[in-house]
């Protein structure tokens, strides 16, 4: 049973033009008293119906699942997935024998707000960020699994670290459906371990993907260095992009691992890669090793709007680093993936950088998340990947 709830006059400008949220500035009044999570049937002041979403305690006071006054049951969630899957199939990431690593759901992109689907091999790995996708798991799951068929053995569900703590739902990782242990996926035709059970994120970088793929064929003769290199994506792509050598750098001694164990995969005992357990900017500053190919692919750095101005000099400082000591003739791919932090903004951060070193910089490819992370036009906000591939003189 869906409750009504009454926008304030006005405002359902928004919603009109398909953006996926109602801020709780904008409510009026509820008939009742939703807990979070329960569906909502959103009406303008007058009474039209609008949308039908989840409610959440916060500033984003409802999640839009319809713009359409209908059921959300087992058929909604089916008929979501499919539409999903096909797109998977037009990009080309689904159902290709080369790549069984891609990302199913991506939000908002997919008209689902708070739902996020990784596909690895024979297992998906589904995570919620709100407490109205975590009362639909199963029949989220279960759809899943009619959806995809033989492709799919299990879904991982982790969404420990993120619902709303607040909630209280004491939730913890574990598989809904199956349990096959066995964790490796192929992108590209490179093999990967995801580690679903501790790693970051849904176990790996998805996002990536496009970009490591265009860095491959950078790489050929060059010195490549992997900073920030979590499982090795970059590093993994550049091998087979016949680097000279490859240093992959992580702060944490668990990623080093994770990124050597990828390369074994896929370079056995191949000496051209080493990995470094140590901090970024210590690494950068104490390096001696003739770079002309540098990744920087930091965490957010702004988490939130109101770390903007710091994230941006972060940036700044960190760019200003690889521009001193990268060789002439050198490429660096350099991202940001913070929410907060826009394309220009993001630009202009590496603009001044690039005009602290004095060098000559010119912008070769910008980047951004690839296809099957897609943005949801009325939803900009939805856009948080960008990068940008500069040849460095
Ligand atoms: N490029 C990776 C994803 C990077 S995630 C990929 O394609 O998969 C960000 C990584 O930065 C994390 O693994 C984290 O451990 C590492 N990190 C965070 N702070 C760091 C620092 N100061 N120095 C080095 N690595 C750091």
């Amino acid at each position: 049973m869906s409750i009504n709830l009454y926008l304030k006059k006005g405002k359902e400008e928004s919603l009109k033009r398909f953006h996926p949220w109602v801020f709780s500035g904008a409510v009026q009044r509820i008939d009742g008293q939703p807990e979070e999570g329960n569906l909502v049937r959103v009406l303008s002041n007058d009474g039209k119906f609008l949308a039908l979403g989840q409610w959440q305690i916060g500033s984003i006071a409802v999640r839009v699942l319809s713009f359409e006054d209908i059921e959300i049951n087992r058929n909604f969630w089916h008929s979501r997935l499919v539409a999903a899957l096909r797109v998977r199939q037009a990009i080309g990431v689904a159902d290709s024998p080369l790549n069984d690593t891609y990302r199913l759901v991506h939000g908002e992109g997919d008209n689902v707000p708070g739902l996020i689907i990784d596909i690895y091999g024979r297992t998906a790995v589904m995570q919620a960020h709100s407490v109205g996708i975590h009362l639909c798991r199963q029949d989220i799951a279960d759809a899943l699994m009619e959806v995809m068929g033989d492709r799919l053995q299990n879904v991982y569900y982790k969404s420990e670290t993120t619902l709303p703590f607040k909630a209280g739902l004491g939730q913890e990782n574990g598989f809904l459906i199956g349990d096959t242990p066995e964790n490796v996926a192929t992108e590209n035709g490179l093999k990967f371990h995801i580690d679903w059970l501790k790693g970051q994120k849904t176990g790996f970088f998805v996002d990536q993907r496009d970009n490591r793929s265009l860095l491959e064929h950078y790489s050929k003769g060059r010195n490549v260095l992997n900073m920030f290199c979590y499982t090795g994506g970059f590093s993994v792509y550049a091998m087979r992009g016949k680097a000279n050598l490859v240093h992959s750098v992580d702060s944490s001694a668990k990623a080093v691992d994770l990124v050597n164990a990828n390369i074994n995969l896929n370079f056995p005992g191949d000496p051209r890669h080493e990995a470094f357990a140590e901090d970024a900017f210590k690494f950068l500053s104490e390096m001696q090793t003739p770079y002309d190919l540098i990744v920087l692919d930091p965490p957010a750095f702004a988490k939130h709007r109101d770390a903007l101005k710091q994230a941006l000099r972060g940036y700044t400082k960190l760019n200003a680093r690889a521009f001193e000591k990268i060789q002439p003739g050198g490429i660096l791919f350099t991202f940001s993936c913070s929410q907060a932090v826009n394309k220009d903004q993001f630009r202009m951060a590496v603009f001044t950088a690039a005009a602290m070193s004095g060098r000559s910089v010119r912008i070769l490819h910008q980047l951004h998340q690839p296809a099957d992370h897609p943005v949801n036009i009325y939803h900009p906000e939805g856009e948080y990947l960008k990068g940008l591939v500069l040849s460095v003189e």
